[in-house]
């Protein structure tokens, strides 16, 4: 079988039967084996938790993956994977205080999103994406997540080469791409996501069981966000993807 072929039949058998159901947090309605809470960031259950926090279909296809770029010497390394409700609030909260002072609310949250995602509605709570960069080139100074570091002669731009070859065959996708057509989030070059699973968890998220649930969470700002403006949001930025991650 080929590697392509492989990561597809695995991938699809592995969302049939391995997420688990849970009542650790309170409950929300499911739609099939994923759960709202995986997408709220607020419960762990679709997570392997070795080395890297990613969900599970996701983590075995990124260890194929990273195999064969280490042939390469491209030693891909994720930098964020799984991201809790928590910690995206924290995030959230630290710039709302920071923009808050000079801006106001309305102003502050277009301003964080421009790259950071609203509280409970992050991919990353998902853990079927990820933040990478190549563990084996020099570092470059500053910031690791900067667009210049990944194109032309810049220490990640192997890895973003390869990564334009090859990220498919083990249904890894760019997510944030440069396609001027594409609403939402910037250009991302080191994000990528585990398309045969995060098109499930988009499905649901395009959801009104899921919303209904989105709309029971607490951080600051979120007293801001009219109706209007959340949905909006999730047409604009939810769905501002890569085409291939769109759920048929
Ligand atoms: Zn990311």
């Amino acid at each position: 079988m080929n590697r392509k072929g492989f990561i597809k039949t695995a991938a699809l058998a592995g969302i049939a039967s391995q997420f688990q159901l849970s009542s650790r947090f309170f409950k929300f309605m499911s739609t099939g084996d994923i759960k709202i809470e995986n997408l709220l960031g607020i419960s762990e259950s679709h997570l392997k938790s070795k080395p890297v926090l990613l969900e599970e279909k996701t983590y075995e296809a990124f260890s194929l993956m990273r195999s064969a770029a280490l042939k390469d010497q491209i030693d891909i390394k994720i930098v964020s994977g799984y991201r809790s409700f928590q910690r995206q609030k924290e995030i959230w909260e630290r710039k709302f205080k920071q923009f808050s002072k000079t801006k106001n609310p309305a102003d502050a949250i277009s301003e964080i999103i421009t790259y950071s995602s609203i509280p409970g509605t992050s991919r990353h709570h998902w853990g079927t994406d990820i933040d990478i960069i190549d563990a084996a080139a020099e570092m470059p100074k500053g910031g690791l997540l900067q667009e210049n570091n990944y194109h032309g002669e810049a220490p990640f731009s192997n890895l973003k080469s390869w990564m334009d070859r090859y990220s498919s065959d083990f249904g890894f996708e760019l997510v944030y791409t440069k396609d001027k057509a594409r609403s939402g989030f910037n250009y991302e070059p080191w994000h990528y996501s585990f398309a045969p699973v995060s098109k499930s968890y988009l499905k649901l998220q395009m959801g009104k069981d899921y919303k209904k649930a989105w709309h029971t969470l607490e951080f600051e700002g979120k007293s801001e966000m009219t109706y209007a403006f959340i949905d909006s949001y999730f047409k604009n930025y939810g769905m501002g993807i890569h085409t291939s991650l769109m759920p048929s």
